[in-house]
């Protein structure tokens, strides 16, 4: 038992207008701790990961479960995904109606060999394993721009996990499915390496597979930081805004992001504060545009 434990959560990339910067740090510091009560117990990574991510789509402020934004038909429609680093096990719901936490759906699946289910299939398998089903009422009045929350988790046994979730992008064409539920896309976890969620523009996030790249990165010897900004620098071959989240196995975290803002927190075992900020406001701390530069 190696006893370290990290946590590091992102609210989305977005822009945060002063009015919703004191939410957006509140919501990420209240899933900061959901997730750090979990490791700080000796909880599993896994259970860290879905308690940050329902307790921040449980909260309007983000665009993920309660708070998510519709398509062009005026239909909310949800993603979400979550890894077990240790067996490599995923599950993940796309275009998932009227669940109150798609996490929890995703999180089911792990029991299941399938590892994405869509739409009435998703919906079919939250009602077989007691969800209930309810109106999700979507909101109009978010930023334009990117918005997803995710996680990342480090328990005390080395256990790694990675959720994301998303209500997709406003007015987004029917059907169309982001990065948020696809692995190596949006999110990855590998025990033996580490975990990344992301967040933004996810037709270019899969284009350039970010998560996986930085995996590789980690792999490879990067720390986790560098791994971050190296992924974004990936990503400008296609263009687009998107933010990072990275753990590396060891309990070390890294997060990076090329767009206006990005809301983020983290805690470990070695600096037990609650972080929380909306990094890219002019009067953020100096953390700038990532962790450490
Ligand atoms: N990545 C998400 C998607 O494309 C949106 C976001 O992060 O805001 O569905």
């Amino acid at each position: 038992v190696s006893e370290a434990w990290a946590v590091v959560v992102h609210g989305g990339c977005k822009p945060v207008s002063r009015d919703e910067e004191a939410p957006n740090r509140v919501g990420i510091e209240q899933a900061v701790t959901a997730a750090a009560e979990v490791l700080r117990g000796g909880g599993s990574a896994l259970d860290a990961v879905e308690a940050a991510v329902r307790s921040m789509e449980n909260n309007p402020t983000f665009n993920a479960g309660t708070g998510s934004v519709s398509n062009a038909d005026g239909v909310v429609e949800m993603d979400a995904s979550i890894m077990d680093g240790e067996q490599l096990q995923i599950g993940a719901v796309c275009a998932l109606q009227k669940v109150r936490n798609p996490v929890s759906v995703a999180r089911a699946m792990l029991q299941i060999e399938e590892t994405l289910l869509t739409a009435d299939g998703a919906q079919r398998f939250a009602l077989e394993n007691g969800f209930r089903l309810e109106e999700v009422a979507g909101r109009e009045d978010h930023a334009a721009g990117c918005d997803t929350v995710g996680c990342v988790a480090l328990d005390q046994r080395g256990q790694v996990a990675a959720a994301t979730s998303t209500g997709g992008l406003q007015g987004s064409r029917v059907g169309r499915i982001g990065d948020s539920p696809l692995p190596g896309c949006g999110f990855y976890a590998d025990s033996s390496v580490g975990g990344v969620s992301a967040t933004g523009e996810g037709e270019r996030i899969a284009r350039v597979t970010l998560a996986a790249r930085i995996m590789h990165l980690l792999e490879s010897g990067e720390d986790p930081q560098r791994a971050a900004e190296l992924g974004l620098a990936a990503l400008e071959r296609v263009g687009g805004d998107a933010g990072v989240i990275v753990l590396h196995r060891d309990g070390r975290i890294g997060w990076s992001f090329n767009a206006t803002q990005i809301a983020v927190g983290w805690m470990t075992s070695s600096d037990t504060a609650a972080h929380a900020l909306v990094a890219g406001m002019d009067d953020a701390p100096a953390e700038g545009r990532s962790r450490l530069n």
